[in-house]
Protein backbone atom coordinates (compact mmCIF):
# COMPACT_ATOMS: atom_id res chain seq x y z
CA UNK A 1 0.00 0.00 0.00
CA UNK A 2 2.24 3.30 -1.30
CA UNK A 3 0.22 5.59 0.93
CA UNK A 4 0.73 4.00 4.15
CA UNK A 5 4.21 3.22 2.88
CA UNK A 6 4.82 7.08 2.41
CA UNK A 7 3.37 7.85 5.95
CA UNK A 8 5.67 5.22 7.69
CA UNK A 9 8.68 7.06 5.72
CA UNK A 10 7.91 10.53 6.17
CA UNK A 11 6.83 10.36 9.60
CA UNK A 12 8.08 6.79 11.31
CA UNK A 13 10.47 6.57 13.81
CA UNK A 14 12.73 3.39 14.46
CA UNK A 15 13.26 4.04 18.57
CA UNK A 16 15.45 0.74 18.14
CA UNK A 17 16.14 -2.47 16.45
CA UNK A 18 12.36 -3.62 17.24
CA UNK A 19 10.23 -0.76 17.94
CA UNK A 20 8.30 1.52 15.62
CA UNK A 21 6.89 4.25 16.77
CA UNK A 22 4.11 5.63 14.45
CA UNK A 23 2.21 7.67 17.24
CA UNK A 24 1.57 10.67 14.51
CA UNK A 25 -0.66 8.63 12.17
CA UNK A 26 -1.74 5.09 13.69
CA UNK A 27 -1.02 4.84 17.60
CA UNK A 28 -1.82 8.38 18.96
CA UNK A 29 -3.09 10.67 16.99
CA UNK A 30 -5.04 9.03 13.83
CA UNK A 31 -5.20 10.36 10.32
CA UNK A 32 -8.96 9.13 8.91
CA UNK A 33 -7.94 9.36 5.50
CA UNK A 34 -5.33 6.50 5.22
CA UNK A 35 -7.13 4.63 7.90
CA UNK A 36 -10.33 4.68 5.24
CA UNK A 37 -7.89 3.65 2.71
CA UNK A 38 -6.55 0.72 4.77
CA UNK A 39 -9.86 -0.49 5.70
CA UNK A 40 -10.67 -1.12 1.89
CA UNK A 41 -7.13 -2.65 1.17
CA UNK A 42 -8.49 -4.80 3.60
CA UNK A 43 -11.82 -5.21 2.60
CA UNK A 44 -10.61 -6.56 -0.57
CA UNK A 45 -7.80 -8.80 0.05
CA UNK A 46 -10.50 -10.64 1.98
CA UNK A 47 -13.25 -10.46 -0.54
CA UNK A 48 -15.20 -13.18 -0.70
CA UNK A 49 -14.46 -15.19 2.53
CA UNK A 50 -17.93 -14.18 3.40
CA UNK A 51 -16.63 -12.09 6.64
CA UNK A 52 -19.50 -11.71 9.84
CA UNK A 53 -17.39 -10.02 12.29
CA UNK A 54 -14.05 -8.04 12.60
CA UNK A 55 -12.20 -8.68 15.74
CA UNK A 56 -9.55 -6.25 17.28
CA UNK A 57 -8.25 -4.94 20.41
CA UNK A 58 -7.71 -2.06 21.99
CA UNK A 59 -6.62 0.63 21.69
CA UNK A 60 -4.54 0.76 18.00
CA UNK A 61 -6.87 -1.76 16.60
CA UNK A 62 -9.76 -0.17 16.74
CA UNK A 63 -9.53 2.24 13.97
CA UNK A 64 -7.97 -0.24 11.22
CA UNK A 65 -10.53 -2.89 12.60
CA UNK A 66 -13.58 -0.41 12.40
CA UNK A 67 -12.82 0.94 9.14
CA UNK A 68 -12.54 -2.67 7.43
CA UNK A 69 -15.60 -3.53 9.42
CA UNK A 70 -17.18 -0.09 7.67
CA UNK A 71 -16.04 -1.45 3.97
CA UNK A 72 -17.34 -5.10 4.86
CA UNK A 73 -20.71 -3.83 5.73
CA UNK A 74 -20.69 -6.05 8.87
CA UNK A 75 -20.11 -5.29 12.96
CA UNK A 76 -16.49 -4.65 14.93
CA UNK A 77 -15.67 -5.82 18.11
CA UNK A 78 -12.87 -4.94 20.50
CA UNK A 79 -11.47 -7.33 22.96
CA UNK A 80 -10.64 -4.84 26.24
CA UNK A 81 -7.44 -5.52 27.69
CA UNK A 82 -8.76 -4.89 30.91
CA UNK A 83 -12.15 -5.74 32.86
CA UNK A 84 -14.90 -3.38 32.56
CA UNK A 85 -17.59 -2.81 35.29
CA UNK A 86 -20.22 -2.99 32.53
CA UNK A 87 -18.70 -5.78 31.18
CA UNK A 88 -21.22 -8.84 33.10
CA UNK A 89 -21.98 -11.26 30.28
CA UNK A 90 -20.17 -14.51 29.95
CA UNK A 91 -16.66 -13.82 29.17
CA UNK A 92 -14.32 -15.36 26.57
CA UNK A 93 -10.87 -14.63 27.62
CA UNK A 94 -7.15 -15.54 26.59
CA UNK A 95 -4.03 -14.31 28.26
CA UNK A 96 -1.84 -12.00 26.07
CA UNK A 97 1.67 -10.75 26.68
CA UNK A 98 2.24 -7.44 25.62
CA UNK A 99 5.20 -7.04 22.93
CA UNK A 100 5.80 -2.96 23.72
CA UNK A 101 4.32 -2.77 28.03
CA UNK A 102 5.80 -5.84 28.82
CA UNK A 103 2.73 -7.31 30.62
CA UNK A 104 0.14 -9.93 30.32
CA UNK A 105 -3.23 -8.58 30.03
CA UNK A 106 -6.78 -10.90 30.10
CA UNK A 107 -7.96 -10.09 27.01
CA UNK A 108 -12.05 -10.88 27.45
CA UNK A 109 -14.88 -10.16 24.96
CA UNK A 110 -18.55 -10.70 25.61
CA UNK A 111 -19.70 -14.32 24.49
CA UNK A 112 -22.85 -11.95 23.22
CA UNK A 113 -20.97 -10.73 20.00
CA UNK A 114 -19.42 -13.73 18.79
CA UNK A 115 -21.60 -17.08 18.20
CA UNK A 116 -20.14 -20.57 16.64
CA UNK A 117 -19.79 -20.09 13.13
CA UNK A 118 -19.24 -16.38 12.75
CA UNK A 119 -16.65 -15.98 10.29
CA UNK A 120 -14.36 -14.02 11.75
CA UNK A 121 -11.81 -10.95 10.44
CA UNK A 122 -8.82 -10.64 13.19
CA UNK A 123 -7.18 -7.05 12.77
CA UNK A 124 -4.63 -5.57 14.41
CA UNK A 125 -2.19 -2.60 14.07
CA UNK A 126 1.00 -4.56 14.30
CA UNK A 127 2.54 -8.07 14.04
CA UNK A 128 5.92 -8.53 16.24
CA UNK A 129 5.56 -12.09 17.93
CA UNK A 130 2.16 -12.72 17.20
CA UNK A 131 0.56 -12.95 21.02
CA UNK A 132 -2.17 -10.62 20.54
CA UNK A 133 -3.08 -12.41 17.16
CA UNK A 134 -2.96 -15.84 18.63
CA UNK A 135 -5.10 -14.68 21.47
CA UNK A 136 -7.89 -13.29 19.54
CA UNK A 137 -7.22 -16.35 17.95
CA UNK A 138 -7.82 -18.06 20.79
CA UNK A 139 -11.01 -15.57 21.79
CA UNK A 140 -12.79 -17.19 18.44
CA UNK A 141 -11.95 -21.00 19.19
CA UNK A 142 -13.60 -20.48 22.70
CA UNK A 143 -16.72 -19.42 20.64
CA UNK A 144 -16.57 -21.80 17.80
CA UNK A 145 -16.13 -19.16 15.20
CA UNK A 146 -14.24 -19.29 12.09
CA UNK A 147 -11.14 -17.35 11.83
CA UNK A 148 -11.32 -15.82 8.17
CA UNK A 149 -8.10 -14.60 8.03
CA UNK A 150 -6.16 -11.93 9.95
CA UNK A 151 -5.10 -8.05 8.64
CA UNK A 152 -2.46 -6.06 9.75
CA UNK A 153 -1.44 -2.59 9.37
CA UNK A 154 2.63 -2.99 9.91
CA UNK A 155 4.30 -6.48 10.22
CA UNK A 156 7.94 -6.85 11.24
CA UNK A 157 8.30 -9.18 9.10
CA UNK A 158 11.92 -9.68 11.52
CA UNK A 159 10.11 -11.30 13.88
CA UNK A 160 8.49 -14.61 13.96
CA UNK A 161 4.93 -13.96 14.39
CA UNK A 162 3.64 -13.99 10.75
CA UNK A 163 5.74 -17.18 10.28
CA UNK A 164 4.06 -18.78 12.94
CA UNK A 165 0.42 -17.81 12.10
CA UNK A 166 1.14 -18.09 8.21
CA UNK A 167 2.07 -21.83 9.43
CA UNK A 168 -0.87 -22.33 11.54
CA UNK A 169 -2.47 -22.02 8.24
CA UNK A 170 -4.13 -18.86 8.82
CA UNK A 171 -4.06 -16.06 5.64
CA UNK A 172 -2.18 -12.85 6.82
CA UNK A 173 -2.24 -10.17 4.92
CA UNK A 174 -0.01 -6.71 6.08
CA UNK A 175 -0.41 -4.01 4.02
CA UNK A 176 3.17 -2.71 5.33
CA UNK A 177 6.20 -5.54 6.27
CA UNK A 178 9.20 -4.17 7.88
CA UNK A 179 12.65 -6.26 7.08
CA UNK A 180 14.97 -4.01 9.32
CA UNK A 181 15.11 -1.38 11.96
CA UNK A 182 18.14 0.60 12.99
CA UNK A 183 17.76 3.32 15.17
CA UNK A 184 16.76 5.65 12.65
CA UNK A 185 16.62 3.69 9.98
CA UNK A 186 13.65 2.10 8.69
CA UNK A 187 13.81 -0.40 5.91
CA UNK A 188 11.30 -2.42 4.27
CA UNK A 189 10.89 -5.90 3.41
CA UNK A 190 12.06 -5.55 -0.44
CA UNK A 191 14.34 -2.81 0.73
CA UNK A 192 16.45 -5.41 2.89
CA UNK A 193 16.85 -7.51 -0.09
CA UNK A 194 18.46 -4.93 -2.17
CA UNK A 195 20.82 -3.65 1.18
CA UNK A 196 21.73 -7.52 1.26
CA UNK A 197 22.71 -7.45 -2.50
P1 LIG B 1 2.68 -9.24 19.10
O1 LIG B 1 1.50 -9.57 19.95
O2 LIG B 1 2.53 -9.67 17.67
O3 LIG B 1 3.97 -9.71 19.70
O4 LIG B 1 2.80 -7.66 19.09
C1 LIG B 1 1.76 -6.92 18.51
C2 LIG B 1 1.19 -5.91 19.47
O5 LIG B 1 2.23 -5.21 20.15
C3 LIG B 1 0.38 -4.90 18.70
O6 LIG B 1 -0.95 -4.95 19.18
C4 LIG B 1 1.03 -3.55 19.00
O7 LIG B 1 0.18 -2.80 19.80
C5 LIG B 1 2.28 -3.85 19.78
N1 LIG B 1 3.53 -3.65 19.00
C6 LIG B 1 4.42 -4.62 18.66
N2 LIG B 1 5.48 -4.10 18.03
C7 LIG B 1 5.26 -2.77 17.93
C8 LIG B 1 6.03 -1.68 17.38
O8 LIG B 1 7.13 -1.83 16.83
N3 LIG B 1 5.47 -0.45 17.47
C9 LIG B 1 4.26 -0.25 18.06
N4 LIG B 1 3.80 1.01 18.07
N5 LIG B 1 3.52 -1.24 18.59
C10 LIG B 1 4.01 -2.49 18.55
Amino acid sequence: MEALRKKIEKEGQALSENILKVDSFLNHQMDPVLMKEIGQEFASRFQGREITKVLTIESSGIGPGLMAALELGVPMIFARKRKSLTLTDDLLTASVHSYTKNETNDITVSSKYIKKNDKVLIIDDFLANGQAALGLIEVCEKAGAIVAGIGIVIEKSFQDGGKRLREGGYQVESLARIGQLNVGEILFESEKEMHKA
